[in-house]
């Protein structure tokens, strides 16, 4: 196990009755940990840099961004409903209760470009299939995926239908 993953810890019962959340914030706050999760998420793209990694609103921003300076690629958002200031491209999920919407500029991505979308958790896999349908919709090319924790229990994985790799960093 890596070290930093002694820094996730579980809260009950948030956000709802039932749920049992990772909770990230104490390995960001500690900078061997931060930059131990770091290296473990890029190791997969040093020697196939994207042109861009895509984070998703809003933890995926905090990896997405630093991955993207760490390897010398862009950084593109896909936010939640009514953020972005430009015109947008917009794809709608299912939750267990209810939907979410997740949206991104139309020209965030060239047509071509090859680009990981990022996350910090995968559970039911809809919010990282939402980033990949927004990707594809803009022609890009879609080399894989970087998240911090996969919850197995959950099944996300089986929602990844690209032909590209589904990297974590940690099943926990
Ligand atoms: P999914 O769409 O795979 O069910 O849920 C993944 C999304 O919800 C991610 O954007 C992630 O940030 C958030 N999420 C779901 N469960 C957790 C959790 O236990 N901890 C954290 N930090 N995020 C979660």
């Amino acid at each position: 196990m890596p070290h930093w993953s002694t820094l996730i810890r579980e809260i009950p019962d948030f956000p709802k009755p039932g749920i049992v959340f990772k909770d990230i914030t104490p390995l960001l706050a500690d900078a061997r940990a931060f930059a131990g999760a770091i290296d473990a998420m890029a190791a997969p793209w040093r020697d196939q840099v994207p042109d861009a990694f895509v984070g998703i609103e809003s933890r995926g921003f905090i990896f997405a961004a630093v991955l993207a300076h760490a390897l010398g690629a862009g950084f593109v958002p896909a936010r939640k409903p009514g953020k972005l200031p430009a015109q947008v491209l917009v794809h709608d999920y299912a939750l267990e209760y209810g939907s979410d919407r997740l949206e991104m500029h139309t020209d965030a991505l060239k047509p071509g470009a090859r680009v990981v979308l990022v996350d910090d958790v995968l559970a039911t896999g809809g919010t990282l299939r939402a980033a990949l349908s927004l990707a594809r919709l803009q022609g890009a090319t879609v080399i894989g995926a970087a998240v911090l924790v996969e919850l197995p229990a959950l099944g996300g994985r089986a929602r990844w239908d690209a032909d590209a790799p589904l990297h974590v960093a940690l099943q926990g």
